[in-house]
């Protein structure tokens, strides 16, 4: 006897049976093709398949002293960030906790990155970009005006994992198209029901995660994008003048961080092309990495910290595009002061109408 593959409605999830050249359900009383029923149950066995993610095995680099570069060692007495630098810099405001100064010692040899994106912004001009930004702050503290202050605005490379890698991703949603109409007599709404699936392949390159525990993610996030046609092999001679972070989120830790960038922008990608419907909900998806690789490279930021009211205050300025991140506090002093002189001004104004009226 031949075994018939058992289907189940789609709408309702009873069981289908062959009548005629299709497939009915006895319970909703819909029709479907049997080859239609053929390809959703493949594509829905693909979209419930478990994920899978192959990223390549990183092998640290260490640093040979070739003479690009005099390298030390800097060290925070109150955050405790260890960060290797140009051994010419002058003292140094840590950059991390703006707390208090790094101190230089022996450079004990550091792990060499892949690629860098050299700085493109000067200090002048990162000084400029802020400005230029905390011009928007309504009733800014004096303090993050005070020039000698935001000179002490520190440019460091930080260190970041980048991923590239193939993604295969399956995702089926239930949709509906709602229809509303009225005549003389009633309102009516017709609502289709729709299995939607999606499939495909996209590839992606230098996604990158945030290597430095003493950075803040979300800033690091925030700072992004970076242009990395700008990325050249690392050479030691990119780091005069400037700090360097060195990673301690190793390339494993950094992976989940990665596979959850790869998967939240293929949902966002594949979503994008499931406009016209009223509702769409995602249904099952399974996102597949091939051919991962992973780089060490070290990214261009301007980092200033400024005290306000027992607050430190953090800001990071892409050193590539000049964007600025952070968040200004208002003076209240200054707000009430303002106010205070507007209200003053309306009075007035309105005491001089009621003169000119009454005369
Ligand atoms: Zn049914
Ligand atoms: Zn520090």
């Amino acid at each position: 006897m031949e075994t018939i593959q058992s289907y189940k409605c789609p709408c309702c999830g009873d069981a289908l049976t062959f009548l005629g050249e299709k497939l009915h359900c006895e319970s909703c009383g819909n029709d479907f093709a049997l080859e239609d029923m053929q390809h959703l149950n493949e594509a829905e066995g693909k979209a419930n398949s478990a994920s899978k993610y192959d990223w390549e095995h990183y092998e640290p680099r260490s640093y040979e002293d070739n003479s690009e570069i005099d390298l030390a060692n800097y060290n925070c007495p109150s955050c405790g960030a260890e960060i290797t630098g140009d051994d010419t810099l002058g003292s140094t405001v840590c950059p991390y906790c703006g707390q208090s100064t790094i101190v230089k010692g022996q450079f004990e040899g550091t792990l060499r990155p892949d690629y860098i994106i050299p700085f493109k912004i000067d200090k002048k001009a990162a000084l400029a970009y802020f400005e230029q930004d905390a011009k928007k702050a309504p009733f800014l503290p004096d303090a993050f005006k005070n020039k000698k202050k935001i000179e002490e605005m520190a440019g460091v490379y930080v260190p970041f994992w980048m991923f590239d890698c193939d993604c295969n991703a399956s995702i089926s949603y239930d949709a509906q198209r709602i229809t509303r109409w009225s005549d003389s007599n009633y309102d009516y709404s017709k609502t289709d029901y729709y299995t939607l699936f999606r499939s495909g392949r996209v590839g992606f390159t230098n996604i990158p995660v945030d290597g430095s525990k003493k950075a803040d993610d979300a800033y690091m996030e925030a700072v992004e994008p970076y242009n990395y046609e700008d990325a050249v092999e690392f050479s030691g001679v990119y780091l005069a003048g400037y700090l360097a972070d060195k990673y301690d989120v190793s390339a494993q830790e950094s992976i989940d961080r990665a596979n959850e960038r790869v998967t939240n922008s293929t949902i966002s990608l594949f979503s994008s092309t499931t406009a016209g419907y009223d509702i769409v909900m995602p249904k099952n998806s399974s996102v597949n990495f091939s051919n991962g690789k992973i780089r060490y490279s070290l990214l261009p930021v301007w980092m200033l910290n400024i005290k306000y009211m027992d607050k430190m205050y953090s800001f990071a300025i892409n050193g590539q595009t000049g964007k600025v991140v952070g968040e200004y506090p208002i003076d209240n002093g200054k707000k009430w002061s303002y106010f205070a002189k507007t209200a003053a001004i309306i009075y007035g104004a309105a005491a001089a109408i009621a003169w000119f009226l009454l005369h």
